[in-house]
């Protein structure tokens, strides 16, 4: 398998690289592969205009990941990180989705925590050297954390010494919205974007029915089950998708716990969201996923304005009534057991 995944990312990275774009024989299918946001991303489009929209889209996102980068010293996210406390200016997108990631986070009580990032770094997600950090450290460096700290006021940004923000919870969520935005003004009315599993769905397929939309195993390889949907964002948020095994043997995922400033082991294992926009499905996906199952499945009832799958580690599937018709399990995850979440 990881012969086939590394063969699968060279051609990724060459199709990257030579910046191409493929035709299908009807002349009607565009599409565009490339490496962003730490992922690949594929953007396929359909009709007259389907060249012009994948082109731009693809340009609108790799503006977006320069902006945003935590690693890049140039992007507007890494001089605040290193403002020392100083006012920064933003473009008018990055005052956007840092505003919608604030307002994500009182939300959700905080379980989206957009100034997470130094918990995140003691624990190695940002360098790929994973180590498991002392109790007193993780307490020192939680004082920093906290999305209270952060002031916002037009579009200058303002972090205190020592806070840091990370947009990995719903840039590409805030990305798929704007690339499909792009898309649309070409006068498109059928695409699929893929952002490394983000699917942001503008209309419907090309013959008129819902797209298919793959939600993936997070027990193993390939998809547990399809969604049929049109014109909406499906994001999903797993432990399987970053993770370390610790010198104690257990499973360290990256999403953290603001609460606690450790893993969240709660016995999720995923959770999708399906929502109108990326960015929403995007923040709730991972906040979700932090709540655990009693606190999504509260949360959901609250606002009911998404659906939600969220799997457990012992195989329960639990699926939101208003898409009960839409999911299928595929054949061999006959074993997991379907819960419907009732309002
Ligand atoms: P996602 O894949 O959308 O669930 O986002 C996960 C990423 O968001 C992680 O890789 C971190 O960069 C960041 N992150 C981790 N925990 C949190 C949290 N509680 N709130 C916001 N962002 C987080
Ligand atoms: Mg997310």
């Amino acid at each position: 398998m990881k012969r086939i995944t590394a063969i699968l990312m060279g051609i990724g990275i060459s199709l990257a690289f030579a910046g191409c774009t493929s035709q299908s024989l009807e002349g009607q299918q565009e599409q565009v592969n490339f490496f962003g946001m730490d992922t690949y991303m594929t953007i396929t489009a359909y009709g007259e205009d389907a060249g012009e929209a994948v082109e731009e889209a693809q340009a609108r996102i790799l503006k977006l990941e320069k902006e945003w980068s935590v690693t890049d010293e140039s992007s507007q996210i890494y001089q605040a990180n290193h403002s020392g406390g100083s006012p920064v200016t933003l473009s008018d997108d990055t005052r956007d989705v840092v505003s919608f990631a604030l307002e994500m986070a009182e939300k959700t009580g905080g379980a989206l925590e957009p100034t997470i990032y130094p918990v995140l770094e003691a624990w190695g997600f940002t360098t790929d050297e994973n180590r498991i950090p002392a109790p007193d450290e993780i307490q020192t460096l939680l004082e920093h954390v906290g999305y209270e700290q952060v002031s916002l006021s037009g579009n200058e940004l303002t972090l205190p010494e020592g806070v840091e923000l990370d947009l990995g919870a719903v840039g590409k969520g805030y990305a798929g919205d704007a690339a499909a935005e792009v898309i649309k003004e070409q006068g498109v009315t059928s695409a699929l974007l893929d952002l490394g599993g983000n699917i942001q769905a503008v209309g419907k397929r090309p013959d008129g029915t819902d797209w298919r939309i793959g939600i993936r195993n997070p027990f193993g390889d390939g998809q547990m089950g399809m969604l049929l949907a049109s014109d909406c964002a499906v994001v999903t948020s797993g432990s399987y998708e970053r993770y370390f095994v610790g010198e104690d043997g257990k499973e360290y995922t990256h999403i953290i716990d603001p609460e606690t400033g450790y893993p969240v082991d709660n016995g999720l294992v995923s959770v999708s969201i399906i929502a109108e926009e990326g960015k929403v499905a995007d923040a709730l996906s991972t906040s979700m996923f932090v709540k655990g199952l009693e606190g999504a499945e509260e949360y959901w009832k609250e606002h009911q304005d998404f659906e939600m799958i969220a799997v457990t580690e012992d195989g329960d599937i639990y699926v939101t009534e208003g898409i009960e018709d839409q999911f299928t399990l595929g054949d061999s995850f006959g074993n997991m057991e379907l819960h419907i979440i009732t309002s």
